[in-house]
């Protein structure tokens, strides 16, 4: 715990934590000894992690790095984070991230973006989004291992990005209680770790059975450290190949090949198969998540939570609604509210609303056909390139940014597990990750099998 805190000081050029716990971190490492001592050490006692900010944790600044919930200190615990802190991990503080988690870059933090570790020349590269400063932190050795939330990719995106590992659970396996909505059909938290066997290990303390969350799945949690046997012989990998896409760079295919070529040496069988629905997927996602986020980001009116804008003579409870929202909102997330607002009005909700939901309906069955005929994962790139400058996307161009997404949002729509494992280099000597499709509720099937790309 000290060597991270000294770590987190000289490490500010990152922007990786944006509240730092020192004071808590030092109780609860005190605690995590005398347990230790006393012999009663549980999964993670004496670990210390870095949580990102849309996890509410009592009494510490709980933003979700939106500027309209500054000075909002919850007066409760996710259940994720309680979680934790039960199983003995050391918390060293709050990390960056985009907006509401919306972005692929960290790009869209009041608090400016985190910054990755890896660098080409001096050129400031982003560590992804939105769980940025929790890659960035896992990266530069900040922290053991931090929590991060994958609505379409964030946890899987970034890891991949800074060189780390990235699990997205299946939906409903860890509670979302207390994490600050952005996508709630689509939300999940997950470990982001060093290595696959600290994935596993965290994924036990993070996950449970939770009443409070009324899509908690009511399966109990298994011992996936267990599951790390490394042995694959006999399991069918599947290889969709709608996710060739045009124009994809060579190193990207490559590097696919070479995971591929790993799984067979560990005596997987590897097939081809057709996710054909594939190329609808991040039109449906980006109308499903701003039509929810809209929904969930209604709370934000100056009144309940954090920032209210000054007001005028005059003004009325209306003004006060739209100044706040209008300065406590940054630019991605007005655009959301805005297009989420538009797909579910009276008028377009049938063409664009419920036409996305039949196309996720089709996605998941894509997958769930793959997994009748007998594949056990499914092996694809996790981005279309390694870490771009910061600031190197036009901003006037957002679907630009949206485009990173095109591997990672098929998963959350399908509400299936996956994991991004860093497995080669682009040519500059970025890492670049492979990501692995499980079963529902089969994360130590799919832990086992990344164990083999590690
Ligand atoms: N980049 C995607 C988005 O902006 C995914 C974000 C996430 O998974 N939270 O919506």
């Amino acid at each position: 715990t000290e060597a991270c805190l000294l770590a987190i000081d000289s490490a500010g050029a990152l922007n990786a934590f944006v509240h730092h716990t020192p004071d808590m971190a030092r109780q609860m490492a005190q605690a995590a000894d005398a347990r230790i001592r006393a012999g009663d050490a549980a999964a993670m006692t004496g670990i210390p992690v870095g949580i990102k900010d849309v996890f509410c944790v009592r009494g510490v600044p709980s933003q979700a790095a939106s500027r309209i919930l500054q000075g909002f200190r919850p007066e409760y615990e996710s259940t994720v984070t309680q979680n934790l802190w039960n199983a003995g991990a050391v918390m060293l503080g709050k990390l960056n991230q985009d907006e509401f988690a919306m972005g692929s870059a960290n790009e869209s933090s009041c608090y400016g973006p985190a910054v990755n570790p890896w660098k080409v020349d001096d050129r400031q590269l982003t560590p992804g989004g939105s769980s940025g400063g929790s890659a960035a932190a896992v990266a530069a050795d900040l922290c053991l291992a931090a929590t991060g939330t994958d609505t379409g990719g964030s946890i899987r995106q970034p890891a991949a990005f800074t060189g780390i590992v990235g699990l997205k659970p299946t939906y409903g396996r860890v509670s979302r209680w207390g994490v600050i909505a952005y996508a709630s059909s689509l939300d999940q938290a997950g470990p982001m770790t060093k290595t696959v066997r600290d994935a596993a290990i965290m994924l036990g303390a993070m996950a449970s059975v939770d009443p409070q969350d009324s899509t908690s799945a009511d399966h109990p949690v298994p011992d996936y450290e267990a599951a790390l046997t490394g042995d694959i012989r006999g399991k069918r990998i599947g290889i969709p190949r709608e996710y060739r896409v045009d124009g994809m760079p060579a190193e990207i295919d490559a590097l696919w090949h070479q995971g591929a070529g790993m799984l067979r040496d560990a005596g997987a069988e590897i097939v081809e198969i057709s996710l054909p629905h594939t190329k609808y997927a991040l039109p449906a996602y980006y109308v499903i998540a701003p039509a929810e986020a809209s929904s969930n980001l209604a709370r934000y009116d100056g009144v309940r939570y954090g920032h209210r804008a000054r007001l005028g003579q005059g003004d009325g409870i209306t003004e006060m609604y739209e100044k706040t929202r209008a300065e406590g909102f940054g630019p991605e997330v007005q655009r959301r509210v805005m297009i989420g607002t538009y797909v579910l009005s009276a008028g377009f909700y049938d063409a664009y609303y419920n036409r996305a939901r039949k196309v996720r309906a089709l996605i998941k069955r894509d997958f769930d056909h793959a997994f009748a005929d007998g594949i056990d994962a499914i092996l694809a790139p996790t981005t279309p390139s390694a870490a771009f400058g910061l600031g190197s996307v036009d901003s006037s161009d957002p679907v630009q940014m949206y485009l990173n997404d095109v591997f990672t949002v098929t998963l959350n729509l399908a509400g299936l597990p996956g994991i991004s494992v860093p497995v080669g280099q682009d040519r500059q000597g970025l890492p670049l990750g492979l990501q692995l499709f499980g079963k529902p509720f089969e994360e130590g099937d799919l832990l086992n099998h990344a164990l083999v790309l590690e």
